[in-house]
C-alpha cells in the first residue's frame, strides 16, 4: 500500500458513515489520483477548471468530479457536464450562467451555493443575508438546467478553534434554516458540505455531511 492510499484509508475509517469524503486533489498528479481510486474513492474535488478538464479526460469515468475553487464566469461553458456537483457557486449571477449554459448543453447541473461567514475577505460566497434573500425571493424556481443540493462553506483560517467551531455552527444554522422552511418546498437540499483537513471533525460534529480532504491524503500541494 502506498502512502497516499493509506492516508485515505485511516481517514475514511475516522470518518462517520454517512458523511461523504471529496479527496481534494487539486495540483496532485493523475498518478496520486489513480492511486486513491485503485483504494476505492470515487470523488475528487478540483479547483481550476483546466485542471479538471484534463484530468477528467485521463481518467476512469465512473469518477465524481466535485468543483470547489473560485469559478469564472469565462471558464462556466469549459465545466458543464464534466461535474457530479460544482460546489463553489459564490454569486447569483454565476449560478444565471451555469443554468443558462446547463440548458444549451442539454444537461442539468448539481450546484451548492458558497456562503461565506469567515473572517477573510479574500473567500468568496453569498453573505448569509444574500442568501437569505435569495430564497425568500424564490431566486430558485426560474432555474431550468440546475439543482440547488445545499450548502458549502468555510471556516475562518485561524488556529482559534472556538472561531472555526463557530463559524461552522453558522454554516449549519444556515443550512437548517433554508432545509426546514417548508415554504419553500426544496426538493433533495440535503448536502451540508464543510470541513477540511484541518478542522474536518469540528465541522463534522457541527453538521457537515461532506468533507472536503486534500492535504491530509495527498500530502503538501506543490504550486
Ligand atoms: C483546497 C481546498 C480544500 C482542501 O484543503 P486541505 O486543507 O488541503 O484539506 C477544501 N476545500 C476547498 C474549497 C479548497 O479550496
Amino acid at each position: 500500500m502506498t502512502e497516499i492510499q493509506d492516508n485515505l484509508l485511516r481517514i475514511k475509517s475516522q470518518i462517520p458513515s454517512g458523511v461523504s469524503l471529496v479527496a481534494v486533489s487539486k495540483f496532485h498528479p493523475v498518478e496520486a489520483i489513480r492511486q486513491c481510486y485503485d483504494a476505492g474513492q470515487r470523488i475528487f474535488g478540483e479547483s481550476r477548471v483546466q485542471e479538471l478538464v484534463q484530468k477528467e479526460r485521463l481518467l476512469p469515468n465512473d469518477i465524481n468530479w466535485h468543483f470547489i475553487g473560485h469559478l469564472q464566469t469565462n471558464k462556466v461553458r469549459q465545466l458543464i457536464g464534466k461535474t457530479a456537483l460544482i460546489e463553489s457557486v459564490d454569486s447569483e449571477r454565476l449560478l444565471r450562467l451555469i443554468d443558462s449554459e446547463s440548458e444549451k448543453a442539454g444537461v442539468v447541473s448539481r450546484v451548492l451555493l458558497q456562503v461565506h461567514v469567515a473572517q477573510e475577505e479574500t473567500k468568496f460566497g453569498f453573505y448569509p443575508e444574500e442568501l437569505y434573500d435569495f430564497f425568500r425571493n424564490r431566486g430558485f424556481e426560474s432555474l431550468k438546467a440546475t439543482h440547488i443540493c445545499g450548502i458549502m462553506g468555510m471556516a475562518s483560517n485561524t488556529d482559534n478553534l472556538d472561531r472555526v467551531r463557530e463559524d461552522f455552527r453558522k454554516i449549519s444554522e444556515i443550512f437548517r434554516t433554508v432545509s426546514n422552511d417548508e415554504s419553500l418546498g426544496l426538493r433533495d437540499f440535503d448536502i451540508l458540505s464543510m470541513g477540511m483537513s484541518g478542522d474536518w471533525n469540528i465541522a463534522v460534529e457541527e453538521g457537515s455531511d461532506m468533507v472536503r480532504i486534500g492535504s491530509a491524503i495527498f500530502g503538501e500541494r506543490q504550486y
